[in-house]
């Protein structure tokens, strides 16, 4: 390393640009725009990343606001991945320990990705500066992805060969503790079910009429029925996104739902989603209506990666916690006192399981974690989703989760929309910012790491990725009944699904 200090020179590129990376996580924060319409937070992104001179590929996977921004020359070929979409509903005052909602309705950032693509981008310029010292050949890519939420984006940009060429993936995502993300999530399949019938009076001429709204009615007893006969760990569920409309007095022609469809592999999902196919066909057979099935996304499970994980936990204890002050201690003091005393007790036993008891005991008493979590060794399964899962199943990936909230702050709450615009975020966003810049470099100083972590990715999946989206099916794709109801349209998916 030719005498640097390559700890500092490897973090230094974030502290130098803090201020800077904390207005930028705020604007984006303020856009909190959702799904694929993110191109406000995207362009502040992309241009920033060019203003340091990273070249930016725009519009990747089909998705405009999906980008590549690149810098450096050579292996190992580090991916910093980044989200920035929004969530619908979360409006909240920055920063603010009681509910006010800012726009009624509006959006809001209540998972934090605006300190996820922020912090990430922070770590992509502090390797730029480090690969710029050290001379060392390498190149990291920054991704921006767009609809982690809803959309499935990084599904879509791994199908169209998005990552080809990486050797491997870091990313981080806000939470309430310190930790290396070494569990795997659950596959999931989403599909709209949507029945077509007959409309009639429905006292008039009930006879002439089939109802799509029993249908979609007897679709979802089966599927109940159904849960008892899948693996323990599969889940389901439904959102009925049309019921065929407000009239009881008029038999509903069309009528449609939402589903989900979970489980530790993607395999497992497809026959448990096969089985729900099944399951459609006989509402539709039963109410003598037609049902078209369009599988709209597909997410694979998380694939943890001993080596990154390892790599990971060394630079979080090194320098990968956040510096929390005593305002910050004071503010995450006041958001605790908004917990039910059920919510803390349920986020202290989830502590224990997954964080150890040594750490929870301690969380018990403090409202912010500041040291890291022992590494977890095991077999974990988070009962949850994400599409960082087809980034893991592609290249090695490495995550960790970084305290951006008080502990026992749950995603997807106006707690944690505050808070990711608030000083605990920001402390948070930096810590995630230097864990993934000193990991970079340590990979740029020894690309045996990269090679190991391959092949234990190799081990694990024979080199084979299978995209859980069949290729007919278009990124964004996923409203409310857009597709015209088409008889070959069952068979079509049918053979989508057994073809992959
Ligand atoms: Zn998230």
């Amino acid at each position: 390393m030719g005498g640097m200090n390559g700890e500092a020179d490897a973090t230094a590129g974030v502290d130098a640009r803090l201020e800077g990376l904390c207005s930028l996580s705020d604007a984006i924060w303020r856009y909190a725009e959702t799904g694929f319409d993110v191109d406000r937070s995207a362009a502040a992104l992309r241009g920033t990343l060019e203003a340091e001179g990273f070249e930016a590929r725009t519009g990747i996977g089909g998705i405009d606001a999906a980008f590549m921004a690149s810098w450096g020359k050579g292996a190992p070929v580090i991916a910093l991945l980044g989200e920035y979409d929004a969530l619908p509903g979360m409006s909240q005052a920055a920063a603010s320990p009681q509910k006010a909602e800012v726009v009624e309705g509006g959006n809001g950032h209540g998972c934090g990705h605006n300190l996820l693509g922020v912090g990430s981008l922070g770590a992509a310029l502090a390797a730029k500066d480090f690969l710029v010292a050290s001379g060392l050949p390498g190149t990291v890519r920054y991704y921006g992805c767009p609809g982690e939420e809803r959309g499935a984006g990084k599904t879509f940009m791994a199908r169209a060969g998005a990552f080809d060429g990486v050797d491997l993936a870091l990313t981080w995502h806000p939470g309430d503790v310190n930790s290396v993300l070494q569990a795997r999530t659950l596959a999931n399949l989403s599909a709209y079910f949507r029945f077509t019938g007959k409309a009639a009076h429905a006292a008039n001429a009930p006879h002439l009429g089939r109802s799509a709204l029993d249908a979609v009615e007897l679709m979802n007893v089966g599927a109940n029925y159904l849960r008892e006969h899948v693996i323990p760990e599969a889940r389901i569920h439904y959102a009925i996104t049309n019921p065929g409309g407000r009239a009881p007095n008029v038999v509903q022609d069309v009528a449609e739902s939402h589903y989900f469809c979970r489980a530790p592999r993607v395999p497992q999902a497809r026959e448990i989603f096969a089985r729900l196919c099944d399951v459609a066909r006989g509402a539709a057979l039963m109410t003598g209506t037609a049902c078209a099935i369009r599988l709209s996304e597909g997410l694979s499970d998380y694939l943890p990666n001993g080596i990154l994980g390892e790599l990971l936990q060394r630079c979080m204890e090194r320098k990968g916690t956040p510096a929390f002050s005593d305002e910050d201690r004071g503010l995450a003091r006041r958001f605790r006192e908004t917990f039910s005393p059920a919510e803390l007790a349920s986020a202290l036993s989830q502590a224990r399981h997954s964080q150890g008891a040594e750490l929870a005991d301690r969380l018990a008493g403090s409202p912010l974690a500041e040291g890291a979590s022992p590494l977890f060794r095991g077999d974990a399964l988070l009962p949850g989703s994400t599409d960082v899962g087809d980034v893991s199943q592609l290249v090695p990936t490495g995550q960790v989760i970084c305290a951006c909230a008080a502990f026992g702050t749950a995603p997807h709450t106006w707690q944690f929309t505050a808070q990711a615009a608030s000083s605990i975020g920001h402390a948070g966003m930096a810590a995630a910012a230097r864990v993934l810049a000193l990991a970079c470099a340590e990979i740029f100083a020894d690309p045996g790491i990269a090679e190991r972590a391959r092949e234990e990715l190799r081990a694990k999946t024979g080199g084979v990725y299978e995209c859980p989206i069949p290729d007919d099916i278009q990124p964004g794709g996923d409203g409310e009944a857009a597709a015209e109801p088409r008889s070959d349209q069952v068979s079509r998916v049918r053979s989508g699904i057994g073809g992959q």
